[in-house]
């Protein structure tokens, strides 16, 4: 089926509106982008926002690169539809971090000093924080003898939980983490069903130990989700938020706890589903003014 307006199926539909939503959501990044593609870095690094803000990006960054118009990217032409559609040739995507072997780093350095097909090419790692010490290493050595035409980026929820070698060779893009992207529907009820716990104490715990645990993606935008209601609780904005009337002191806490759970959230081989009722507990007690809370 095709969609009159935009001439694309749905699928394709989807995927662009939904690119559209994160280029209108995450504009400053996409307009600094468009400055750097001039002098383009050997490796960027996409940190905040959300999963899918930070890979739409990078393929926002890939479109920039290779884009037949100079003006570009106009998500028309051949290499920003392929680009779209992860089918471009000189487009790279490894990750999640964990699952990058040495070998695949290896492979790929060996295609660095041929030129690209088209303009530019890009070679995507989503969760980059995971990347093991084996793997890290060897891609080191790629920012470090990068080649013409090659260019990196690395996508990771907070800077802080990568190797400070890869941060310290990065450009570093920090996405909005007040994304005014809405939640689907799953993520809603999720996001629900904590909120209720902060606030009774009840139910969460039945997600967090049955099958339907969170995920670490899902648990990362529940604890971004969780830190814009702070924050919009602060400028006093809506009485429907969760954090409504809280006191400064228990704000003061629930930001930390808010943290640490995000800080948690980027380790490698964490239980997320430890880490997610910690952090409900956390929200519980200070919600509640708990006397004898202690994080
Ligand atoms: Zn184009």
């Amino acid at each position: 089926m095709t969609n009159a307006a935009t001439g694309l199926n749905m699928q394709d539909h989807e995927s662009f509106m939904w690119n559209k939503q994160v280029l209108k959501s995450q504009s400053r990044i996409a307009s600094f982008m468009d400055k750097l593609k001039i002098s383009p870095p050997n490796c960027l690094l996409l940190e905040g926002g959300s999963p899918g803000e930070r890979k739409a990006l990078s393929l926002y960054w890939a479109m920039s690169l290779n884009c037949r118009s100079a003006r570009g990217p106009c998500h028309e032409c051949g290499p920003c539809v392929q680009i779209r559609d992860e089918a471009f040739r000189d487009l790279h995507l490894l990750g999640p971090g964990d699952k990058v072997k040495i070998g695949q780093i290896r492979e790929l350095r060996t295609i660095y000093s041929q030129k690209p097909h088209f303009s530019w090419r890009i070679v995507v790692i989503a969760d980059a924080q995971a990347l093991r010490a084996e793997p890290a290493n060897a891609l080191l050595k790629s920012l470090e003898e990068p080649g013409p035409g090659n260019s990196f980026v690395l996508l990771s929820p907070q800077r802080e939980s990568l190797f400070s070698t890869l941060v310290s060779r990065s450009c570093i893009l920090t996405l909005s983490r007040q994304s005014d992207i809405s939640f689907d529907e799953e993520l809603e009820t999720v996001f629900s069903e904590l909120a209720q716990f902060a606030r009774t104490g009840t139910g969460w715990l039945d997600r967090t130990s049955g099958k339907n645990k969170p995920d670490a993606d899902q648990a990362r935008q529940i604890v971004s989700r969780c830190k814009q209601e702070l924050i919009l609780s602060m400028l006093q904005k809506n009485s429907s938020n969760l954090f409504h009337r809280l006191s400064p002191a228990a704000g003061y806490q629930v930001q930390s706890i808010l943290k640490q759970a995000e800080h948690c959230l980027g380790l490698n081989n964490i239980r997320v589903d430890l880490v997610m009722e910690w952090l409900a507990v956390g929200l519980w007690k200070n919600m509640n003014q708990r006397d004898e809370y202690v994080y």
